[in-house]
Formats: structure tokens, sequence, C-alpha cells
């Protein structure tokens, strides 16, 4: 059987549906031409994905772009945040994984596929549960603030862009899809309920994200994108982004 996948946002789903909710959200689109779907069997015919190093990890990302262009990233035998295509020469270079842990629903991809392949649980946070469009037993809910991963990997729910928001941190790096965005200006990030529809965070979230940081100390912040990767002094960047933020949305435009 063939799982339709969205071809706006990647997301695949475990049966067929007349329209994506995860692109009809306010944080997504449908395109103005309409709703398209595709098949991961259509996807290995058309695609490829690219392995490199990026800035010290292992990206995994596909060419050309697909969906809403992520790369993941290989933490030890750790997948953070997933794409879309899994085809034989992926699984090869991968090897094998004991987890996939994902920031929030716009990466969920085909994760159940990869979860299979690998035998191995995807690890998501429980407030983000309504937007997994193919449940499955691999799939496991942690709850709280922090999940410890082992092998000094601690997954933290910042919340923010969605309710389950979360970030992967070890030793100096901090991985953080766009729950906390790697911006063009790599002394700043930014933080946003909807990316592609410009729509700002309360100060509240914001604040929470700072909040949930604030107990970890990380040099590197690694974003959603090839590239996207602050080399140094993160949590700074992070403590004085917030800050900026908070100001900008009472007025305080620096
Ligand atoms: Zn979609």
């Amino acid at each position: 059987m063939s799982y339709p996948i969205c071809v706006t946002c990647g997301v695949q789903y475990g049966a067929a549906v007349s329209a994506c909710p995860v692109c009809e959200d306010a944080r997504q689109y449908v395109p103005v031409g309409g709703q398209e779907w595709t098949s991961l069997e259509a996807l290995r015919a058309s695609h490829a994905n690219e392995i490199r190093d990026d800035h010290g990890l292992v990206g995994i990302g596909t060419t050309p772009k697909f969906g809403i262009g992520q790369r993941a990233l290989l933490v030890e035998d750790v997948l953070w945040d997933c794409v879309t295509l899994l085809d034989d020469d992926t699984a090869a270079q991968v090897g094998s994984l004991r987890a996939i842990a994902i920031s929030h629903p716009h990466y969920y991809s085909s994760m159940v596929e990869w979860a299979r392949a690998f035998d191995c649980p995807v690890l998501l946070h429980e407030a983000d549960r309504q937007w997994v469009m193919r449940p499955d037993a691999a799939i496991e809910y942690w709850s709280g603030d922090t999940y410890d991963l082992g092998r000094g990997m601690t997954l933290i729910r910042c919340g923010g862009h969605f309710a389950g928001g979360t970030v992967l941190h070890r030793g100096t790096d901090l991985l953080t899809g766009d729950i906390v965005q790697v911006i063009p200006d790599r002394e700043w990030v930014a933080f946003m309920y909807s990316f592609p529809n410009f729509i700002p965070l309360p100060g509240s979230s914001v604040q929470a994200v700072g909040a949930a940081l604030e107990p970890f100390a990380f040099e590197r912040i690694h974003g959603a994108w090839w590239g996207a990767v602050i080399e140094a002094d993160g949590s700074n960047i992070v403590r004085r982004s917030v800050e900026r933020y908070l100001a900008a949305l009472d007025g305080n435009l620096m």
C-alpha cells in the first residue's frame, strides 16, 4: 500500500485524506495551486538524500528540495528531526538508530517509515499528539519538561512554535529545528508561531522558551537547514534574543 504524502509539508498519512490539516493550520499554508499528494515510491524516483558533515554533525537532506526543506541530523545513533525520503542508500549510510526525536509536527515527515526501517522508537512530546497523521506503535510520547535520552543527551520541551516544541541538548550543542530559529545574522536567534505567515509568538511564550533553556549551557546552536549553525556563545545569544523580541513586542525597536 502506498501512503499519501503532502507535497507541501512532507508529512505522510496513514490513510487517504482529502486535505492536510498540518498545512491548513495557521502555521503552514496550502499553496495557491491547491493540495497535492505524492508517495514515498514516487519520491524515491525523483529525489535523493545528501548525507554529509554540517558543522560537526552528519546532516541528511533531500535534493532537490522537498516539502519544507529541513535537513535532519545524526547525533551518534539518534536521529534528530526527520526527512520524508528514506531509501536503501540512506538506510545503508545511516547504519543503525536507537531513537528518533523530532522538534515539532512540521518535521514528522515519514517518521514511521524510519522507525520501522531502523526498529527504533520515535520520541514525541505528548502535547503535539493531535498532529500525528500516521499513528503507530513505534511512537512513544513523553511528557513534562525534559526527557533523558541517555549518553548526555536531553530533550527539552520549549513550546513556542508548537505546544510540544522540543530541542535536543548534548554537551555544548543545542539542536533546535526552528523552535529556536537560527537567522541569517548568526548573532541572534528568533521565535515564531508561523514562519511562512509571519505570525509572531506572544511574549509569554518567548519567555517560556528562554526559561526552559536557562538551566542548560551551550555554545553551538544547530538550526533546521544546511549551514544554519551558530558556532559559539549560544546561551547568551538566546538570552539576548529573548530580550530583543520582548522589547520589540513592547514597541521598542532597536
Ligand atoms: Zn501538508
